[in-house]
């Protein structure tokens, strides 16, 4: 519903920025909550250092003067007489404020101090004195054209309209933790006076949300466990066990036992609903292609769905090497696809002539459909959100799903926000794989470092470099372009040197991978885009700077893009910082302890990439902090099914049904 034109001030333009901040009712705008909040206090004038924040208030002591640069930028200054000294104040870009800031006018300013120029650098202007209050100024995410002001009248107009509001706690659980009233709740983040209420009032909205999370899990469990099929998959024992001789390899313990998981799930009767995890490198790929041969020998087309173009390609190429000699029609789809190539794709998947098909989500576009789609499989399931996943479901009536991630998360975890699904870990890693050495080194060792590198590009191997920022920042880390400057210096005349990072566009960065997955790029420095699951084979060292930036979890994934062959690779952290926590990526390359003892460390790990795009639009909770707050949303949303609650609240039915549409 979108009523938003009811709230003074919004109109047609204004609705189009509000777009922009995903608000499209009064609802949204009620519930588009501050990201932080700031605690003003005023400062003492007298104990304040060089570039401390500081709050202060005072009279205006000087016509403010405006200076415009080229473009749009604007400084402007002025003097404010404090009850302790006469400072100066210099803001930019609110030129606009200039008539309102006449002299004698009491103001609150808050920015950074400046004690040797006695000037404090603006980043706000308040009107009226702060004095001894403490006041809690909620922040909010806003975009161009709209002002911090203005989403707080439209907020405070929706909040006026006095709308329903619909609240999805059992009045008995609200009742057992005392909660606030979650009206009253929403009113309170908007409008904080006290930072206790407001903590009282998130953990009942954050509770809400994880409830009723925990509860769509567990309908979709049920839901997976209605699906039936007409006719159970055939197991063709014989075929099954040639093929996997015929492998280039010995499957490990852990890949066979897969293999049983999933053959069991196939010829039950039973829809398939997956997820298989294991570390970089333990050899999922060819866990995928078994059950895409089963698919095979029962007559029935298989997906194999990848996040980017290039781990389609490097997929599509493996697969057809494992199925070599066996007369299988696969096919790779992705947007680079000539028109008329996938013009034909499309008529041979609508026929059946392909029995695989691999591509990026140009798969499951509208346009596609096939004759008779039994197997689906995500490669990095966490890229695709729930309604691409249910999309391509959709175009195979009822068929199986294998989720493929190479994200290790702890086990409670797991079992918690995938309850949905059955998990299948891969531990083991192939056995002809060296273990990756880790190296701890401090900044003032980056000659050693240096020379490490040297000695593995004189062997023609190939480097990534990694570091957490694109550019230079106030902020004293090391960042992409500065090292690409120093690495051009040091190795340019000898190596090719590629830079990749988030700002970059997709092409292009598509263009450097495709450079250094071919072996014309000897170094590459980048930001964390690395693709996960990239395969080159030829890369045998990873050194990542202000490693202490980095969640373990992402570093084991970092780590993950060497030791791909039978090459000795190597990873050096470069930090001085948080040693004990760094020292455990030298002890171990198993994922799952790293992720486990992550977790441990911080209450809550990284958990590098877990399901979240887009996938779990949480408007207050979060999968990764609130990690408690779920524990009990879980457990109560458990008794809830149990005690077959949901009739008795039909709004919770409504939400948890009709937002998990998988027909
Ligand atoms: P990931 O789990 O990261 O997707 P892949 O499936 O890409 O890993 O496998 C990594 C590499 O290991 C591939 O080159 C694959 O051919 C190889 N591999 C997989 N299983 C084995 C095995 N049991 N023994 C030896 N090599 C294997
Ligand atoms: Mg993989």
């Amino acid at each position: 519903m979108d009523d938003l034109n009811l709230i003074k001030g919004i109109g047609p333009k204004t609705k189009g920025y509000l777009e922009k901040l995903n608000i499209y009712n009064v609802n949204d705008l009620i519930c588009h909550f501050p990201f932080r909040y700031e605690i003003l206090k005023r400062s003492d004038l007298f104990n304040l250092r060089q570039d401390d924040k500081i709050i202060i208030d005072g009279y205006i002591d000087s016509t403010p003067s405006v200076f415009r640069f080229k473009g749009k930028m604007n400084k402007m200054s002025f003097r404010l007489r404090t009850k302790e000294a006469i400072i100066n104040v210099v803001i930019f870009n609110r030129a606009f404020l200039k008539n309102n800031l006449t002299i004698n006018k009491e103001i609150t300013v808050i920015g950074k101090w400046d004690l040797l120029k006695n000037t404090i650098v603006a980043s706000d202007i308040m009107f009226g004195l702060i004095g001894n209050e403490i006041k809690i100024e909620p922040i909010y995410h806003t975009v161009t054209g709209l002002g911090r002001k203005q989403i707080i009248n439209f907020i405070d107009g929706a909040f006026n309209l006095n709308p329903e509001i619909d609240d999805y706690v059992p009045d008995f659980l609200a009742s057992k933790y005392n909660f606030l009233d979650k009206r009253e709740s929403l009113s309170i983040l908007h409008h904080p006076k006290d930072i206790n209420k407001v903590k009282k009032a998130m953990l009942r909205l954050k509770y809400e949300e994880l409830f009723m999370f925990m509860l769509k899990i567990n309908f979709l469990k049920s839901k997976n466990n209605e699906f039936k099929k007409g006719q159970p998959k055939e197991m063709d024992k014989d075929k099954i066990e040639t093929f996997i001789d015929n492998l280039p390899f010995k499957l490990t313990s852990d890949q066979l036992k897969a293999v049983e998981d999933i053959m069991s799930d196939l010829s039950s009767n039973r829809v398939m609903n997956r997820l298989l995890q294991g570390d970089v490198g333990s050899g999922k790929t060819v866990v995928a292609v078994i059950a895409m041969y089963i698919m095979y020998l029962n007559n029935f087309q298989s997906a194999l769905m990848v996040p980017t173009e290039i781990l389609a390609k490097q997929h599509y190429k493996n697969i057809k090497e494992l199925f070599k000699g066996i007369d299988i029609n696969i096919r790779l789809l992705i947007s680079s696809t000539p028109k008329a190539e996938k013009n034909e794709i499309y008529k041979e998947l609508e026929e059946g002539n392909i029995n695989i098909i691999v591509g990026t989500h140009a798969i499951i576009q509208d346009t596609v459909s096939f004759s008779r789609l039994g197997l689906v499989i995500t490669d990095e399931q966490h890229r695709f959100g729930v309604k691409q996943r249910n999309n391509l479901r959709s175009k195979g009536e009822l068929a199986d799903i294998l989720y493929m991630s190479a994200t290790p998360i702890p086990r409670t975890y797991a079992l918690t926000i995938y309850g949905d699904m059955d998990i299948t870990n891969i531990k083991t890693m192939p056995s002809n794989r060296k273990s990756i050495i880790t190296y701890l080194k401090q900044p003032n060792e980056i000659k050693d470092v240096l020379a490490m590198i040297n000695d593995e590009l004189d062997l023609n191997h190939q480097i990534y470099v990694v570091a957490p920022l694109i550019e230079e920042n106030e902020k004293d880390q090391e960042n992409v372009e500065k090292l690409t400057r120093q690495f051009e210096l040091a190795f340019g005349k000898k190596y090719n040197i590629g830079m990749l990072h988030g700002k970059m566009a997709s092409s292009e960065k598509e263009k450097i991978m495709n450079e250094y997955a071919n072996g014309d790029i000897n170094i590459l420095i980048s930001t964390t885009v690395i693709e996960v699951g990239i395969d080159v084979k030829n890369a045998t060292m990873m050194v990542i700077f202000d490693a202490q930036k980095f969640g373990l979890s992402t570093l084991h994934q970092l780590r993950g893009r060497v030791g791909r062959s039978n090459l000795q690779s190597y990873c050096i952290l470069i930090s001085e910082h948080e040693k004990e926590r760094l020292k455990i990526m030298t002890e171990t390359n198993d994922g799952f302890e790293i992720s486990e003892a992550d977790f441990k460390l911080r209450g809550q790990g990284d958990l590098f990439g877990v399901r979240q795009s887009g996938d779990m639009n949480f408007k207050i909770a979060d999968l990764k902090k609130d990690f408690k707050i779920l524990m009990k949303a879980k457990e109560d949303a458990n008794m809830f099914i149990k005690k077959s609650m949901m009739d008795d609240y039909p709004a919770i039915k409504r939400i948890v049904e009709g937002s998990f549409n998988l027909d």
